[in-house]
């Protein structure tokens, strides 16, 4: 099972915030139209121009980290 599916089960995230997370930890993210890697806080894709994903993601690394800790909200 890849990570971000048992880490969503263990602790009931939904498994696109702990892929949110996880782009960021890695400070890359894949284009989702053309591939190609780019920064993980790039809005728009360097190759095509395609958009990115969202960049509410700094408030999905709090919501899971809080989760991580085990704080309910
Ligand atoms: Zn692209």
């Amino acid at each position: 099972m890849p990570e971000e599916h048992m880490i969503s089960a263990m602790y009931r995230i939904p498994v696109d915030k702990v892929k949110a997370v996880q782009r960021a930890a890695s400070g890359k993210t894949r284009c989702p139209k053309c591939s190609s890697l780019n920064p993980a806080n790039r809005r728009y894709c360097r190759a095509c121009k395609a958009k990115l994903y969202p960049v509410e993601e700094e408030n999905d690394r709090m919501y899971v980290l809080e989760k991580l800790q085990g704080k309910e909200d």
